[in-house]
């Protein structure tokens, strides 16, 4: 199976028709889906007439953008009109939203074809994609294992060939991980570069949405696509559009790159260690050049992000209360608001997310506002100065993406503090609030994906993407076949 802008390319040759596109990926969701569990919600009659409604609209000369006729997958918690929109959680189940995401309005007016709604661990909270009410999504390499979280449906179906491209949410790294865990490409722009408007809230001011591809082509043609000021969310920002083309065909020749070694040393696995040391070597062969740097606050992001995260959650999530909208505990003679708002939300919510609110209630609390919430917006500023440093020396800034390759199932049921620790080193980007990507890196010696991530400064995507396409293009895959 192609990637989504080459087949959209075919697409435009009139080599096959839409229909024929969206017919192999409803193939293949045949074949695996019941294995994976890629989706919560699909919508293969839908699918069907969009396909044919956007060829017309090709045949006539209307559409002509880079991925009409492209298969998308849009994870559960960006609002697709009359479609479920769960979230992952029982709270939400049941859900439809009588509206579009700016994003989802965005890939209509472009001329792709929405198959569905992709699993995540509820709320977006997890590292695995095993937190959703609706079981786990498994890893199309080897089905023992996790897929990443918490975009794991997305990043499943596009390395499964379930569609040809898919979005994601990013608040600690939910695109980039999974995308690494899956061996896709993980793109999460600078924030504000695309609109949350209909992108129900986990952490407002890290929550971003972008695209999981099988090239950093893919990505880039849906960043350009996705992005832009939005009326409708007040923190969206017009800012130049990055050019997918020139960025690919740029090269690293004369760019700086930062090999952050103080997170390099906090990688338990050799193998995902030398992915990144091996894609320096390539960076350097191409032109660029690198030198070994210590960021900084290595100890500190995880308890930074954590703390805000879970204030900014437990803000956002107490909406869900059994009257307004959410799942509501079934009629009990005698209950009182309050039993009812509890039960409802006790009821409706799972653990992983429970504990979140608890943490951020806590954090935020009049005792201890001080000492935790203040304090952790205070080391932010700083973590962002240790950005805005490194900037000034490099054009990027690589690391891993992941710990290790895609963890077994169950795996950190028992260890929720090591699920954590393993998001150093994605928080970063949102914390600064940078656009960083995850991109593949070969197998491991048992076949499994590894990964590297690049960062850049804000509004640098087009540095991401050329220095992507070079690291594919010297031997980390584009995942063309699917697997
Ligand atoms: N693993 C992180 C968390 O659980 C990141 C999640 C995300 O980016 N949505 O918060």
């Amino acid at each position: 199976m192609l990637s989504a802008t080459k087949t959209c390319s075919l697409i435009k040759e009139r080599r096959i028709s839409t229909t024929e596109a969206l017919e192999e990926v409803l193939g293949r969701i045949r074949d695996r889906e019941e294995d994976l569990h890629c989706y919560i919600t699909l919508d293969e009659e839908g699918a069907r007439q969009q396909a044919k409604l956007i060829q017309s609209r090709i045949d006539d000369g209307s559409l002509k953008g880079p991925l009409a006729g492209a298969v998308v997958a849009v994870k559960d918690n960006i609002c697709v009109r009359d479609l479920p929109a769960t979230c992952g959680s029982k709270m939400l189940a049941g859900f439809i939203p009588p509206y579009d995401a700016t994003v989802t309005e965005k890939l209509r007016d472009a001329g792709c074809i929405i198959i569905g709604k992709t699993n995540m661990d509820e709320f977006a909270m997890g590292s695995t994609c095993e937190n959703s009410y609706f079981g786990p999504t498994k890893n199309p390499y080897d089905t023992s294992r996790v897929t990443g979280g918490s975009s794991g449906g997305s990043a499943a179906a596009v390395a499964a060939g379930e569609a040809m491209i898919a979005l994601g949410s990013d608040t600690g790294g939910s695109i980039r991980l999974p995308a690494a865990c899956c061996g896709v490409v993980g793109l999460k722009p600078t924030y504000g570069r695309v609109s949350r408007y209909g992108l129900i809230a986990y952490a407002s001011g890290l929550d971003q949405i972008g695209p999981m591809g099988r090239s950093v082509e893919d990505c880039g043609e849906m960043l350009s696509l996705l992005s832009g000021a939005d009326s409708r969310d007040a923190t969206s920002r017009q800012w130049e559009a990055v050019d997918t083309g020139a960025a690919l065909g740029r090269g690293v020749k004369g760019l700086t790159v930062g090999l952050a070694e103080d997170y390099l040393s906090l990688c338990p696995d050799e193998e995902a260690k030398n992915a990144v040391l091996e894609a320096a070597e390539k960076l350097r062969d191409a032109g660029a050049a690198v030198e070994h740097f210590s960021l900084g606050y290595e100890k500190y992001v995880v308890p930074i992000y954590y703390i805000l995260a879970d204030a900014q959650a437990s803000s956002n999530l107490e909406r869900y209360d059994g009257i307004k909208y959410g799942y509501r505990t079934p009629f009990e003679e005698g209950q009182d608001f309050g039993q009812l708002m509890a039960r409802s939300r006790g009821e409706g919510f799972g653990g992983e997310v429970k504990r979140r609110i608890l943490v951020g209630s806590f954090v935020l609390s009049a005792g201890w506002y001080d000492a935790y919430y203040k304090k952790a917006l205070a080391a932010q500023a700083l973590l962002r100065r240790c950005f805005d440093e490194a900037f000034s020396k490099y054009d990027l800034i690589l690391m891993p993406a992941a710990p290790s390759v895609a963890p077994k199932l169950g795996v950190y049921k028992d260890d929720i503090i090591g699920a954590y620790r393993g998001d150093v080193f994605t928080v970063t980007a949102n914390l600064a609030q940078l656009p960083a990507m995850s991109i593949p890196a070969g197998v491991n010696h048992d076949g499994l994906p590894l990964a590297v991530q690049l960062m850049a400064d804000r509004f640098r995507e087009d540095l991401l993407l050329a220095a992507g396409a070079e690291l594919e293009k010297r031997g980390g895959h584009e995942n063309d076949e699917g697997i």
